[in-house]
């Protein structure tokens, strides 16, 4: 793919489109005008706010710590300093490729030299009888937030459906609130498509011992108005259980938001498929961000993230390389969580079903789990201990063999 963007044009980009608002947007846009790029900027994004960072909204949002001025990446006042041509709100709904023109639900038609697409993607709906309510939220915008966070204030009982990170994050914030919670997960374990055995029973007692009731391997089977009272949810798990609640939220995965870039014939694969400049197979149009499968480098096959390192360092790349720098984005996957007073970091390449090194004590909430190939660090999950994963990050990009008794032994001081 490389030589796709050797077939690139020398010349300046004169106009840029940037689709999407999120923070793989906002980093766009602000590395396309430090890197000097002179020309048209247009953002089209189909949310009202300028970018912001989504971290912070299932966290200090829904707990009411933050705001939307806090989160933001971008201020409303930067974007015009930097001369960007907002659209907003509006849908970018259809890219003519042999043109070069993208048309949106507003009716506007924009002549582009390089479309970058940072669409992300949206929350996982509950289909059919298992979304059979309205007393029922997801979370993946401020807007999102802040109404969750003004209904928690006012329950007394939350419903969780999802034992994954939004939905555990979601779960540890209500607590936080006084909220009783309980989580429904159907897979035999939490976070079971991200993490081993060994931290799902972590995350696990974790939950248990703030007072969340949990249903690991309960399948949803129908998620109603209550039939006494429809102002509350009425959950029935495979099996029979049932669970009243005054409310639910379902985190329940990304979909993402690829509808465009396959109508205009990309490839499309978990994503859209670019490589490591974010080209895709059109010289003129890039992606980044959650909506992206990129090659990467380090993990020695494709992968689509949902991080907000990636939305950022892949989002530079990408612009760079949209205006002829081209500076591979080759970093490791880095990802974090925070839930009551664990902070959990995931880096690298961490095999689902596999017995990591453990460096530390799980009881006590501080323990760095390494998993070792060749005696090489391949991939860390980082509990409490996130020195241990900043030294772990420095070791496998230089590529340095450890000792695994080494690693074990807490007497022995890391670095
Ligand atoms: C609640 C929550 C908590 C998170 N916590 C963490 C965390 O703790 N750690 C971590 O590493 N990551 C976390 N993440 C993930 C991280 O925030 C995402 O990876 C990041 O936001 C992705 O950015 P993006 O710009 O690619 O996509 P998005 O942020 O989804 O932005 C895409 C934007 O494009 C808009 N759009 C889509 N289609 C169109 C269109 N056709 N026209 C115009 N606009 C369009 C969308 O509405 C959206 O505003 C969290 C995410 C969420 C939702």
């Amino acid at each position: 793919m490389t030589e796709t963007l050797q077939g690139v044009e020398p010349v300046q980009p004169r106009t840029i489109a940037v689709v999407g608002g999120g923070q793989a947007a906002g980093w766009v846009i602000k590395t396309l005008r430090k890197e000097s790029f002179g020309g048209r900027l247009v953002m089209v994004a189909d949310e009202i706010h300028a970018p912001y960072e989504r971290p912070p909204l299932s966290k200090a949002v829904l707990s009411g710590d933050a705001t939307v001025d806090s989160v933001a990446l971008v201020k409303p006042d930067d974007l015009k300093a930097l001369n960007v041509e907002c659209w907003q709100p509006d849908r970018a709904i259809e890219i003519d490729r042999d043109r070069h023109l993208l048309r949106t639900a507003e009716g506007r038609e924009l002549q582009y030299d390089r479309l970058i697409v940072a669409t992300g993607g949206a929350a996982r709906r509950l289909q059919g009888s298992q979304g059979a309510t309205k007393n029922l939220a997801y979370l993946r915008t401020i807007d999102d937030a802040v109404r969750l966070g003004a209904r928690l204030r006012d329950m007394k009982h939350l419903l969780v459906i999802g034992g994954g990170w939004i939905g555990l994050e979601v779960a540890a914030t209500a607590r936080k609130l006084g909220v009783d919670v309980t989580v429904v997960e159907g897979a035999p374990r939490l976070c079971a498509r991200t993490v081993p055995p060994l931290v799902s029973a972590f995350l696990a007692d974790l939950h248990r011992e703030h007072g969340v009731q949990l249903h690991i391997g309960a399948g949803l089977y129908s998620l109603e108005d209550h039939p006494d009272d429809s102002r509350r949810v009425l959950a029935k798990l495979e099996g029979g259980r049932c669970i009243d609640a005054d409310f639910a939220v379902a985190g329940i995965g990304l979909v993402p938001h690829t509808a465009l870039a396959e109508a205009a014939g990309l490839p499309v694969q978990d994503g859209i498929v670019v490589d490591e400049y974010g080209a895709t197979e059109d010289p003129s149009i890039f992606a980044c961000g959650d909506v992206a499968n990129h090659m990467n480098a380090w993990l020695g096959r494709r992968v689509r993230l949902e991080s907000w390192a990636n939305a950022q360092n892949q989002a530079i790349a990408t612009a760079k390389a949209a205006i002829g720098i081209l500076e591979p984005y080759a970093e490791i996957p880095w990802f974090w969580s925070d839930q009551y007073d664990v902070n959990l970091q995931i880096l690298g390449d961490v095999p689902v079903e596999s017995m990591p090194v453990v460096r530390g004590n799980m009881d006590e909430k501080r323990a760095s789990m390494f998993f070792l190939r060749d005696d090489l660090i391949r991939g860390v999950v980082a509990i409490n201990a996130a020195r241990d994963l900043k030294l772990a990050r420095k070791w496998m990009n230089q590529g340095r063999k450890v000792d695994k008794e080494v690693l074990m032994d807490t007497t022995i001081p890391l670095a």
